[in-house]
């Protein structure tokens, strides 16, 4: 019997981190968790709610309350909240525009860290697990933790390609410059902890990014 894999991997938005890991999974068979994902599904449901962002104790009733499913098969991914598929939605501006009112508070940050915790402790074969904090607090155990990086102009290139190219200037600064900024108030994922391993993909491919970590992966 081989033994279940954890891999952990960071990074910034637009470091290329989704589809390496998605990557990573399919090459390895295992599973796949998109924690962004999960921010952003609860944004829709405190936003259906007709819930102000700058109201924190409904922004945290919203979160805890919230139903949800996400898919874990790296070929198929789907979300769903409060009975909703939110799959397509979650990437809409405005999702990304207020994604940051949950991932800034601490009471959903726990809230959702207690779930992605469970969802990798029922991988049977293991998991590729990604967002901003699973090097340091989701899965500081984890067999191999990486930090992707990228510099910000390719990031924001990158983002511009994701969103189907010829995307406004200020939309692409607001996704990329202005998430991380709020994104690391409580969260550092700019520099790798103790025995994260660095990965500056600025002038990678993405298939050389996958080989990258499947290399390191392979050496432990
Ligand atoms: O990775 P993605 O850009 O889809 O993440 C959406 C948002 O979710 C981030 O901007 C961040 O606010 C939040 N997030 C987080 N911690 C994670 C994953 C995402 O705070 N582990």
């Amino acid at each position: 019997m081989t033994r279940r894999l954890v891999i952990a991997i960071d990074g910034p938005s637009g470091s290329g981190k989704s589809s390496t890991s998605k990557g990573v999974a399919q090459r390895l068979g295992l599973a796949y968790l998109d924690t962004g994902a999960m921010y952003r599904a609860v944004t829709c449901a405190f936003l259906d709610a007709g819930v102000d962002p700058s109201d924190a104790d409904k922004v945290v009733a919203a979160t805890v309350g919230a139903d949800l499913e996400i898919s874990t098969d790296p070929a198929d991914q789907w979300v769903r909240v409060n009975g909703e598929d939110v799959t397509q939605r979650i990437r809409e501006q405005e999702v990304s525009a207020k994604v940051s009112a949950v991932s800034t508070l601490p009471a959903c940050r726990a809230n959702l860290v207690e779930r992605q915790r469970a969802i990798i402790d029922a991988a049977p074969d293991g998991i590729v697990a990604e967002g901003r904090d699973i090097t340091t607090v989701v899965a500081p155990d984890a067999d191999l933790r990486v930090l992707l990086t990228a510099d910000p102009e390719v990031r924001m290139a990158r983002r511009n390609l994701d969103l189907g190219g010829d995307v406004d200037k200020a939309i692409l600064t607001d996704q990329v410059l202005r998430r991380d900024r709020d994104d690391s108030t409580l969260v550092n994922f700019t520099t790798a902890a103790d025995g994260v391993v660095h990965l500056d993909g600025t002038y990678l491919t993405l298939p050389e990014t996958i080989d990258a970590i499947v290399e390191l992966v392979q050496g432990r």
